[in-house]
């Protein structure tokens, strides 16, 4: 069985350096509070507290004194100063992309725009977003939720429009949305704030898809990106297996497959990837076949 790793494959560089920046908090021997959980994978989230890791909820909980940990997906200014006003150690693992798209949605708002957010608003990164406009906001997450949305019921054309958008979204949406405010305002503004890691990910799965038997998906069951790989993989007539660690491999699934992906989602840590590929090989090998790429 020929196995080929994705590339790149598993956590993003934001991802990456907020967990670094933990692990250096959590080797000073206290306990490290985090606003919600850092990553979304239960196994790393376990090898974390076993180093002091305690998640909570939100910064209402976090002791006076203690050690705040901020995520990768940011928080709103007003976490940041309620922290502050209880005296937290914060370590900011906010990530340098996710912090251009706060920038882009201050500078808006302090500009007189109605600031745009394209992005799921349920999701933690664009609460962020919003906690740093000033003016007003919409949050929408398609072209047709833009064009009910209250402030173009209600006004039909708005003077000053800025567009941003959650990091995770695709070009394709953005381009759709822009070409929709560009009928609506009188003055519009677009930022491009989408990062690369997603769509690159998207794009190895795809390639691999296309040469491979099988495809192994590694992510947790919440994340995702981690579904989203699994579906483009399907989608494009390659089965695919989604699983959170080796111990979730299914034998008869791989049995007889001449070629296998591996890919994983922007959360899956190196030391689970190298776990299920060791996994993989050596099922392959009492099959009697292994080879890598
Ligand atoms: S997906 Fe992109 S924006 Fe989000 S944490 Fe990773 S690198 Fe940062």
């Amino acid at each position: 069985m020929k196995i080929l790793k994705a590339d790149p494959i598993g956590m993003c560089f934001g991802v990456r350096r907020a967990i670094e920046t933990l692990e250096k908090a959590l080797s000073g021997g206290k306990t490290v509070y985090a606003i919600g959980s850092p990553i979304h994978n239960p196994q790393e989230v376990e090898r974390l507290r076993a180093k002091g890791l305690l998640v909570v909820e939100n910064e209402e909980t976090v002791p006076e004194g203690a050690v705040a940990f901020i995520r990768a997906h940011g928080v709103a200014p007003a976490v940041i100063e309620r922290l502050e006003r209880k005296g937290a150690t914060i370590i900011d693992g906010t990530c340098p992309f996710v912090r251009v798209v706060q920038t882009r949605a201050r500078e808006l708002s302090d500009a007189g725009y109605h600031v745009l957010i394209l992005g799921d608003e349920k999701h933690p990164e664009v609460a962020g977003i919003l906690g740093y406009v000033r003016g007003s906001a919409t949050v929408i997450s398609s072209v047709s939720a833009f064009l009910n949305s209250t402030i173009i019921q209600k006004s039909g054309r708005i003077p000053k429009l800025g567009l941003v958008s959650q990091t995770t979204q695709q070009h394709r949406l953005l381009a759709e949305v822009a070409q929709a405010a560009v009928g609506r305002a009188d003055e519009l503004r677009v930022f491009n704030t989408i990062c690369h890691a997603t769509r690159e990910r998207q794009q190895a799965v795809a390639e691999l898809a296309a040469k491979t038997e099988g495809l192994i998906v590694i992510g947790g069951h919440d994340s995702a990106n981690t579904a989203k790989l699994c579906r483009i993989a399907r989608d494009s007539g390659c089965p695919a297996q989604r699983i959170e660690h080796a111990g979730e491999l299914d034998e008869t699934w791989l049995n007889g497959k001449k070629s296998i992906g591996v890919a994983a989602g922007a959360s899956t840590p190196d030391w689970l990837i190298d776990q299920s590929i060791r996994a993989i090989e050596e099922i392959a090998g009492r099959q009697g076949d292994v080879s890598n790429e």
